[in-house]
């Protein structure tokens, strides 16, 4: 995503000159200011499971850190990942699920691809998206989800206004730790080890082969060690842009 981003910045300039109104806006989200005791600031690590298996380098991580998390998660990786959920459960107080769709469809209510990713291309879709994720996740056992973030992160303007209306506040985010998990380690590890008081970091945790996992270990000890404070999105007020959050 975050990779791709200089050329989607440049694609999305050309398509408002060439007139075309479907714009897309990736939201941005950050913690309301806080005083925190000892001064050294929080952020929320956010952690995308689109699909796929589980990172369980960073699983591991969390647990043994006891750094908190909230973990956005599809009906496709519920269904295929009964052990790391079983982990997570196991661990309220460091694991929040929340609702990253059924399908991993962008919340896009018109036809259209995002990083090659079909949108779900109408806003009946877009509601079967939103709606069947947290039915996945209430199936799963646990609190009823009340984040949704869609797939690529992107949304139309209309998506974001039905998925508040579905009752979802929408999680953008301030760090694109790993750039969707494309990043080497060490550039992974420098964006997250860099994240500061009132950020939203983004990172992936089911891409277990990819270098990426290992650096957001790495960024994630490094602020921890610098005294940082991880809380989950239901810990603190977010306070996101493009009317995802008010
Ligand atoms: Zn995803």
């Amino acid at each position: 995503m975050g990779l791709l981003r200089n050329s989607l910045c440049a694609m999305a300039l050309f398509a408002a000159s060439a007139g075309n109104a479907a714009t897309l806006l990736e939201p941005t989200l950050h913690l309301k200011p806080h005083d925190v005791e000892g001064g050294g600031g929080r952020v929320a690590l956010t952690l995308d499971a689109c699909g796929g298996t589980t990172d369980t380098r960073i699983l591991s991580a969390l647990v043994d850190n006891r750094i908190p998390a909230t973990i956005f998660v599809t009906g496709i990786w519920l269904k295929r990942n009964a052990e790391a959920v079983e982990i997570m459960r196991a661990h309220p107080d460091l694991f929040e699920l929340e609702n990253h769709g059924g399908r991993h469809v962008p919340a896009v209510d018109t036809p259209r691809k995002i990083f090659g990713i079909r949108s779900a291309g109408s806003p009946d879709a877009v509601q079967a998206e939103v709606e069947s994720g947290a039915a996945a996740l209430a199936g799963a056992g646990g609190p009823a989800a009340k984040w949704f973030r869609g797939a690529t992160a992107e949304y139309s303007p209309s998506a974001i206004a039905m998925i508040r209306r579905l009752g979802f506040k929408i999680a953008g985010f301030s760090v694109n730790g790993d750039g969707g998990s494309l990043l080497g380690a060490k550039e992974t590890a420098r964006r997250i080890g860099a994240a500061k008081d009132g950020d939203v970091i983004i990172a992936h945790i089911n891409q277990p082969t990819h270098a990426a996992g290992e650096g957001v270990v790495q960024g994630l000890l490094a602020l921890k060690q610098k005294g940082m404070t991880f809380v989950r999105l239901d810990d603190a007020e977010g306070v996101g842009n493009d009317g995802t959050t008010d």
